[in-house]
């Protein structure tokens, strides 16, 4: 932003005074605007756009509080994580009884999207329920 401030003021000085000198120096300037430019335009699509997942240490930890809030359900599966900005997105697939109330499944969701919440700062959870039947098709290894 102040670089091209500068470059723009510097084009305005050569227009207006006619002072040759200063071309190289704003050739100059201008090259480095455009680098510093597109240094911050790569660190923002690697950082921000593109969607990072969460680190090896922070899925343990998910994985692990999937694990102990999932009494009553069977199985998970599928976890994917995806950081953006200060958010990490949170989805996995939960193996149930086929016979289990969408009441009673519902349940176990919350459970288990709170625990996250608690554990992942900005946590935003998304759950997809399977029933067992489903999921064995689907060659899912449920036990
Ligand atoms: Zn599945
Ligand atoms: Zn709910």
């Amino acid at each position: 932003m102040l670089t091209s401030i500068a470059v723009l003021l510097g084009l305005l000085l050569v227009t207006v005074t006619g002072w040759q000198l200063l071309d190289p120096a704003l050739a100059a300037l201008v090259a480095a605007n455009i680098l510093w430019a597109g240094w911050r335009l790569m660190r923002v699509s690697i950082s921000g756009l593109m969607d990072e997942a969460v680190t090896a240490e922070v899925l343990r930890l998910i994985r692990h509080v999937i694990a102990t809030n999932a009494e009553g359900a069977i199985e998970a599966h599928d976890v994917k994580t995806r950081t953006a900005g200060r958010a990490t997105f949170i989805e996995f697939h939960l193996v149930v009884p086929g016979t289990m109330t969408v009441a009673t499944s519902h349940r176990i969701c919350d459970r288990i999207e709170q625990a996250l919440q608690a554990a992942v700062r900005d946590a935003e959870v998304l759950i997809h329920v399977e029933p067992e039947e489903e999921a064995k098709a689907a060659g899912v290894p449920v036990v």
